[in-house]
């Protein structure tokens, strides 16, 4: 057998779809945000332009030094499981605030987003034999693979499309268990679920409903608590699910609901039991960046008006911006290798860093930029951008809309 052989006939088909992935090799400078070292080609200092950390939380000092101080008293690591010695006061604090931002009775954590869905979906699925889970055709593969894991029936429905939802659901039968299964924020096109929609579905047909609110806790509703905080529905929604690692810049992550679902959660999922809790450093961050979030709203307002004003002044330079109701600006390319190109010279010729996002994220055909502008990104950051998007444009021949 040669296996080396075909572990690189594996590579080759993704590098002749010209979606091969390299990474770009950056130190990220505390207190800089959003410029970085760059260690592979290109100039030494960037500007990135496609960071996840919206807020730039995860340089904010208060964030940092509750960090440091974690660590210099309770140490690198956590030293267990949180069943077997490694609960620390910490991690109950943040499940409290975590808790109280989402309105629920209690809160778990677990250490990403990905294992927090896929821990907590399959579950949630295995505990009520005979389940449907109804997906939005959208959904992120950590909960795809929670469902999968699952190995109930799923059925899948048109991305946002309530009128499928209720066929779905209507057409399912009246006495089993339903769960339907969504994000707020899609992140890579930027729109947002008709939560309060959805929520009148599923208590007309007596489902649960579980919502990733991923890309939008910190960044949405007076204190943080995502669209369904915004949208005035969290109390509706069963199970509300985030990350510590987007807008709260460190890492981690959590599920919110009943007290007696989160007891089931906790002393079911094999995600939560059987692997190490965060350590102190990072559960301390989060506390520090969820409870600083929960008091500055005027960030998440600078950070709209800079998402906004970048949709605007690219629109008006004739890019392709795809239409977004929120802070994420995709712009169309649809295609890998152009995207891949207009990426690398934005990089290594103007010193901007942006990752072109291809399939299997997103459909081929809609290969995109993918830009996050945080409350950093000022006015001549954005100048820059835009002239360098356009050299950049011109170099790979793709044209521009036209302008008014
Ligand atoms: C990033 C992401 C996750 C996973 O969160 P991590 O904390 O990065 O593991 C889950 N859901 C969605 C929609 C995401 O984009």
């Amino acid at each position: 057998m040669n296996y080396e052989k075909i572990f690189k006939t594996a590579v080759e088909q993704v590098r002749d779809e010209g979606r091969y992935r390299v990474f770009a090799d950056l130190e990220r400078i505390a207190g800089e945000f959003p410029y970085a070292r760059n260690h592979g080609p290109g100039p030494d200092r960037i500007v990135g332009w496609c960071s996840n950390d919206y807020l730039g939380q995860g340089q904010n000092p208060e964030v940092i030094e509750a960090a440091c101080q974690a660590a210099r008293k309770m140490g690198a690591g956590s030293g267990g499981t949180r069943n077997i010695s490694g609960t620390h006061h910490l991690h109950v604090l943040l499940e409290k605030s975590l808790a109280d931002l989402h309105g629920k009775e209690a809160a778990l954590l677990f250490t990403s987003g990905y294992v927090s869905n896929s821990a907590t979906l399959s579950t949630v699925a295995k505990l009520l034999p005979g389940c449907i889970i109804f997906s939005d055709a959208l959904n992120h593969a950590s909960m795809i693979d929670g469902i999968r894991q699952a190995g109930c029936e799923r059925r899948i429905w048109r991305h946002n499309d309530l009128a499928h939802l209720e066929e779905l659901l209507a057409a399912a039968e009246p006495g089993r268990p339903k769960m339907v299964a969504f994000e707020s924020v899609y992140s890579m096109d930027g729109d947002v679920a008709p939560i309060a929609g959805i929520c009148d579905l599923a208590e007309r047909y007596g489902a649960m409903t579980y919502l990733d609110e991923v890309h939008a806790v910190g960044l949405y509703g007076k204190r943080g608590g995502g669209i369904s905080e915004r949208d005035g529905v969290a109390g509706r929604v069963t199970i509300i699910e985030g990350t510590l690692a987007k807008a709260f810049g460190c890492m981690g992550g959590y599920i919110t609901g009943s007290s007696a679902l989160v007891d089931a959660v906790r002393s079911h999922a094999a995600g939560f039991i059987f692997t190490t809790s965060l350590p102190p450093a990072v559960a301390g961050a989060a506390l520090a960046s969820v409870e600083y979030l929960k008091v500055h709203d005027e960030l998440r307002q600078r950070h709209q008006e800079r998402a906004a004003t970048l949709k605007k002044r690219l629109t008006a330079a004739g890019l392709p911006v795809m239409p977004s109701e929120t802070h994420i600006v995709p712009v169309l390319v649809g295609c890998p290798v152009r995207a891949k190109a207009i990426t690398d010279d934005l990089m290594v010729t103007h010193g901007i860093y942006v990752q072109p996002i291809n399939y299997p994220t997103v459909p081929k055909g809609t290969e995109r930029l993918r830009l996050t502008p945080s409350p950093f990104h000022d006015d001549i950051l954005m100048g820059n951008l835009v002239e360098a998007l356009l050299a950049s444009w011109a170099k790979v021949d793709l044209p521009l809309r036209n302008v008014a």
